[in-house]
């Protein structure tokens, strides 16, 4: 039998998830440790009339992990990995280090985001940008089946348009409790480290669009302002190298002559030591607030809007954070998985951390008229509409269908689809 808990500490281990800001509060959290579990658990939420929510690496900013007066499925408990040949077999509540950690016992990478406690599968499901990306695609071009338990309660594994829908489409059509994992055999990449000083951050942004512009897909980097040590904002520089290491270090070279370094380091780590880099550097509890937008390069403009938005801060820790998107995924034809945008461009995290919540959508207002339509559906809150609308592209039209076939009355709200077909996907916070 599934454990249910309303109240004590596991209660609140699981309600405990890592944006501050969220208030939500569920009246039971089901623990659950086998696929059974989960389906005893949906069971539960039908007979009590409870809206249900899925708890992964509970790293959602806005929080969809728990619905107010809502049951959780909690995966906590089902963080198994297991490795056969080049797949990793990943419980649905598996963290991003459990995974890599896995397949660095066994010579491998994976395709993964930037920080080791994150969901596998919740970042997975909706996309997955990180060092890796440009060789080996998304986190979600990685994904090569899933066990999934549908609305109605049934157990399935993913046939191929599940699988096309959970390439991108969030956990709308049924929780994940395991899923297979593309792995890569890789041991070494080189890791590169600028900082340059705010004053210099026009050229650097400019110089950094030029030395990625058609660069090899062993390169994937991130841009990003934000305070130092000492509370003075920079520019820091991240690029990742996943080749030949002594090619690489003739490519990372490159970017310290950006500007004037106020430091440099290039280093060979293994991917998981790459993931384990900002452990402890994003707390769990802290009020966090994000918005995202894409933009296809650093016009004048972009940047102009770009530093205009982060003059307007309220709070110290505020940062703007920039991954790139270009090589192996963008010639994965957009057809081949949910995920809308297939074309080169830069995902703009706009984070605030520890105020009121306003600021990321002041500085993502000063973006929009330089930004394609749409957005990293990870990071849109159900409120931007706009950028809900047009983030599937012209994928939109085929997720809805398999949601209405897998889940017609909406049980799982996940990120927000485009048409609010999947019922109340609010942001559960006070943000
Ligand atoms: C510090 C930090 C760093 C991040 N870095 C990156 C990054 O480098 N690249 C990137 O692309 N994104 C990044 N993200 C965004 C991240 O990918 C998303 O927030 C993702 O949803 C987190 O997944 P989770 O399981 O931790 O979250 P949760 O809050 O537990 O889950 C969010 C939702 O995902 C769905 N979900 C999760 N697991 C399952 C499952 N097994 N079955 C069905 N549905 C499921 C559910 O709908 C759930 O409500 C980062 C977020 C944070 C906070």
């Amino acid at each position: 039998m599934v454990q249910l808990v309303t109240e004590g500490p596991e209660y609140d281990a699981a309600v405990a998830i890592w944006n501050g800001a969220v208030t939500s509060r569920p009246v039971v959290v089901a623990l659950c440790t086998t696929t059974a579990d989960v389906q005893e658990a949906i069971s539960v939420a039908r007979k009590r009339e409870l809206p249900l929510s899925v708890r992964g690496g509970g790293h959602d900013w806005a929080g969809r992990a728990l619905r107010a007066d809502g049951l959780v499925i909690d995966l906590t408990r089902m963080r198994q990995v297991s490795i056969e040949g080049d797949v990793a077999t990943v419980g649905g509540g598996a963290t991003a280090a459990d995974v890599a950690e896995a397949a660095d016992r066994q010579g491998f990478a994976v395709a993964t985001g930037t920080v080791g406690t994150v969901g596998m599968l919740g970042l997975t499901l909706g996309g997955g940008y990180g060092p890796l990306s440009g060789r080996f695609g998304l986190a979600a071009d990685n994904l090569l089946g899933a066990e999934v338990v549908l609305a109605d309660g049934s157990v399935v594994q993913a046939d191929d348009e599940l699988l096309w829908a959970l390439r991108g489409g969030g956990g709308n059509f049924g929780v994940v409790t395991s899923a297979q994992v593309r792995l890569h055999p890789l041991t070494q990449v080189l890791v590169g480290s600028f900082a340059f000083p705010y004053d210099e951050a026009e050229q650097v942004f400019r110089g950094y669009g030029e030395l990625l512009d058609g660069g090899p897909d062993e390169l994937t980097s991130v841009i990003a302002i934000v305070a130092g040590p000492d509370g003075t904002p920079l520019i820091s520089v991240a690029p990742t190298w996943s080749g030949d290491l002594a090619e690489g270090k003739a490519v990372l070279d490159k970017f310290a002559g950006l500007g004037t370094p106020l430091s440099a380091t290039i280093t060979a780590k293994s991917p998981l030591e790459k993931l384990r880099e900002f452990d402890g550097a994003f707390p769990d509890g802290v009020r966090y607030s994000i918005r995202t937008r894409n933009v296809t390069g650093y016009t004048p403009e972009v940047v102009a809007a770009l530093l205009d938005g982060y003059a307007t801060r309220q709070s110290p820790g505020t940062f703007v954070n920039i991954h790139h998107f270009h090589g192996v995924p963008t010639r994965t034809p957009i057809e081949s998985a949910a995920f809308g945008v297939r074309q080169d461009h830069f995902m703009v995290e706009l984070i605030e951390v520890g105020a009121d919540g306003n600021w990321p959508r002041e500085a993502s207002t000063l973006l929009a008229p330089y930004s394609l339509p749409g957005g990293y559906p990870n990071l849109l809150g159900a409120d931007d509409r706009e950028q809900v609308a047009a983030a599937y592209g012209p994928n939109a039209t085929r997720l809805l269908r398999i949601k209405h076939r897998l889940d017609p009355h909406g049980v799982f709200t996940a990120i927000a689809l485009p048409a609010g077909v999947s019922g109340d996907m609010g942001t559960h916070s006070d943000n």
